[in-house]
Order: structure tokens, then sequence, then C-alpha cells
């Protein structure tokens, strides 16, 4: 049997590391970044932290500030103008998922032929070429994209999240500073975390995981479950912001081998149409998608359940199983998840765009990887 694994050229990870910049810069032989960012990072001067390592070592980064959460096939674009209108060996992604998705995505279109827009990269997308290569510094510890081989566009004309795979979207190299992380607010703190632990979770459940990725996975959520509430709870707690920013970062490598599954599959089409943020609408899903999913897997979920804490070692499975769905619920209640009714996505709002959310979370791929897959009216 062949196993194929993929992670990003070189891991920098640790309280301090982002100050390191430069130096991980000239050990890859890059020295003409475009640093790729959103208005908060620069308005809160957070995009200093970067910045002056990389001034101390004669670098003068440009940097490129229009990103948006979700980022657009637009916001891309315009990206692109700016690449190609400058001399630049290298994309800096600086900020939580969004800035660098818009950093790898700059790289997948900029390697296409001129002219060639987001949105012709239908969903699921396949890209295993980037113009330049991208270095990825996450500010929240979430999405895992530092060491993912995707990369998600919205298609502002069809209110679609295209889900880009592919070599050319898996960075160059990541600096995982936990340090970055202290200022971001307990609602995001919260919303992901949960999208962390969901990253593991999928990834160990997903029917392509590996003996490989199930390691990820497991130790992801060994370092995520006992640190959620701390976390949101005490957003200056080191301990806590490290174990969560090292556990989004393996969760990330997980799930780029092993796939996300269903969770995801519907959270995309919930965060194109309502504008959920992606971690909050995950949130939103697991516990009923995994009580949904539980017997189609129950070994894999009673596994999850010990390895989070919540089931004890030589606890049977089905016992286990169940603890895990509390778990999953009880953690919504106490970090504040909403309903979607709660967060004003009511009847009203779904009716009629319920068959379009159905066709667009089957078309992305990721259901067919849960261990139960629903068909469209499910
Ligand atoms: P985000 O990047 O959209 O950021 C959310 C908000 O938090 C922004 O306002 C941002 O300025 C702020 N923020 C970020 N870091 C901060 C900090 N240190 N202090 C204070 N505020 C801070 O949110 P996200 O959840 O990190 O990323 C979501 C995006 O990632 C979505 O577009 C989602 O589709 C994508 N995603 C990608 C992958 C992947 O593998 N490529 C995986 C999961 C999610």
């Amino acid at each position: 049997m062949i196993t194929r694994f993929q992670s990003p050229r070189l891991l920098l990870i640790g309280g301090g590391a982002v100050a390191r910049t430069a130096e991980v810069l000239a050990q890859l032989g890059f020295s003409r970044p475009l640093i790729v960012t959103d208005a908060f990072m620069v308005s809160s001067s957070m995009v200093d932290r970067v910045v002056a390592p990389l001034r101390a070592a004669g670098i003068e980064a440009t940097i490129f500030a229009d990103t948006v959460p979700d980022p657009t096939d637009t916001v891309i674009e315009a990206g692109v103008a700016v690449l190609r209108a400058g001399d630049y060996d290298c994309l800096i992604g600086f900020g939580g998922g969004s800035p660098m998705d818009t950093a790898k995505a700059m790289a997948i279109l900029a390697a296409a032929p001129p002219g060639t827009h987001m949105r012709e990269f239908k969903v699921p997308a396949q890209a295993n070429r980037g113009a330049l290569p991208v270095v990825c510094v996450p500010t929240t510890a979430g999405t895992g994209s530092e060491a993912t081989r995707f990369t998600i566009i919205t298609d502002t004309e069809r209110d679609e999240k295209m889900l880009i795979a592919g070599l050319g979207a898996l960075p160059t190299a990541a600096i995982v500073d936990y340090e970055l992380t202290f200022s971001v607010p307990p609602r995001t703190t919260a919303d992901t975390g949960i999208d962390s632990l969901t990253h593991a979770l999928e990834a160990f459940v997903s029917k392509l995981a590996t003996e490989e990725s199930d390691e990820y996975a497991l130790r992801a959520m060994r370092l995520i479950a006992p640190q959620l509430r701390t976390v949101y709870a005490e957003p200056g707690n080191a301990e806590a912001r490290a174990a969560m920013m090292k556990g989004a970062t393996l969760a990330g490598i997980a799930f780029s081998n092993a796939s996300v599954a269903l969770v995801h599959g519907m959270s995309r089409p919930m965060g194109a149409h309502f504008h959920v943020a992606h971690g909050l609408s995950n949130a939103m899903l697991l516990p009923a998608v995994t009580a949904f999913s539980l017997n189609a897997a129950l070994p894999r979920y009673a596994e999850a359940a010990r390895a989070m804490g919540v089931a004890g070692r030589d606890e049977g499975d089905q016992s286990a199983a169940a603890k895990l769905v509390e778990e999953l619920q009880a953690l919504n209640r106490e970090l504040a998840v909403p309903s979607p009714a709660g967060y004003g996505i009511g009847a009203a709002q779904w009716e009629g765009l319920v068959p379009t959310m159905a066709r667009q979370a089957l078309a992305s791929g990721s259901p067919g990887n849960n261990p139960r897959v629903p068909d469209a009216a499910e």
C-alpha cells in the first residue's frame, strides 16, 4: 500500500517564532515578500510583528491589506494585479484563515494564464501550481490553513464557497507563534477553537484517514479539548494559547491529508449565504452532525472521546461515543454558540435555499468522506 502525506517544507512553532521571519525567508532563499493581510492587522499595528524583523534584516516589505473575512474572487483578482505590478519572490499570508487563504489563492491565480477569473476554479477544484511560494503566519488558532493544501474562496456571482485543493495551496513554510493570538477576542477564540477541534475530529472519522493522519488528529484533540474553555475565559493564559495554536496546526495537517467531512460540507453554504463566521457555523453543526454519524463509526468516535478526555480509557464504545455528543453540546452552551435561529437565520431565511445549499454541500466532496453519507433530502 502507498501512503501519501503532505505538509509544508518548514514549520517553526513556538512563542516568539515570528521574530525569526527574516531567518526563515533567508533559509528558503526569498528576499522580496508581498505581505497579504487584513485592515485590522494594519490598524492595530499587529503586522509590525512581521514587518519589524524583516526591516531589521534590510527587507522593506510591501503590504496588501485588502483581504476580507471569507475572501472573495474579486479580492483575489485585485491582489494578483498588485502582485503582477511588483517584483516579488514570495507571499507572506499574515492573519487568520482569510488572509492566509487569500495569499494562497493569489499564488494559484497568478500561475493561471492572464485573464483567468478566480471563479473559473470550479468546485471542488484542483490546483497544483502556485506562481510564488507562500509563507503563512497565522494569528488565530483555528483554520490550520498554514499547513493545509486548501484555499476557500467565495464566488461572489453565485454566493458559493469554492474549495480549491492541491499542492499549489500548500504553504512552503509556516511560522506558528501563539503569542500572536493573545489579542483574539473571546467570540473569535471560541469559534476558531471549535473550528480546529472539528478539523481534528472530522479527519479522525474521515473515510480517507490514514495511520499518519490519525496521529496528528489524536494529538490535536488531546491539545485542544482540555483548553477550549480556559482559552475562552482567560485570553492571557499562555499555556492554553500555546496548546490551542499547536493543536490547530496539527489538526490542519491531519485534515489536509485525511479531508474534512459533513460538518465542513454543510458549513460552507451557511457561510456563503448567511455570512456566518466559518468556525461558528462549524460549531452550530458539530453536535448534530456527530449524533447523525455516530453509529456508522462508533469505535472511532469513542476513541476521539477518550483522546479529548471526556471518556475513560476502559470505557465501552457506546458510552464513550454518547459522552462525545454530550461534550460537544456542553461546549456550545458554555462557549455561547447560538443556534442558527438564535443567530437570526430562521425558517423564513432557509426557505427556498435548502435544495441549493444541499447541492452545494454535497458538490464540495467533503460529505462523501463522512462515516455516514447523507443524501440531499437528509
Ligand atoms: P478570519 O481570518 O476571517 O479573521 C476573523 C477576524 O479576526 C478578522 O476580523 C481578523 O482581523 C480578526 N483577527 C485575526 N487575528 C486576530 C488577532 N490575533 N487579534 C485580534 N483579531 C484578530 O478568521 P479565521 O476563522 O481565522 O479564518 C476563516 C477563513 O478561513 C474562512 O474564509 C474559511 O473558509 C477559511 N478556512 C480555510 C481553511 C484552509 O484549509 N484553507 C480551513 C478552514 C477555514
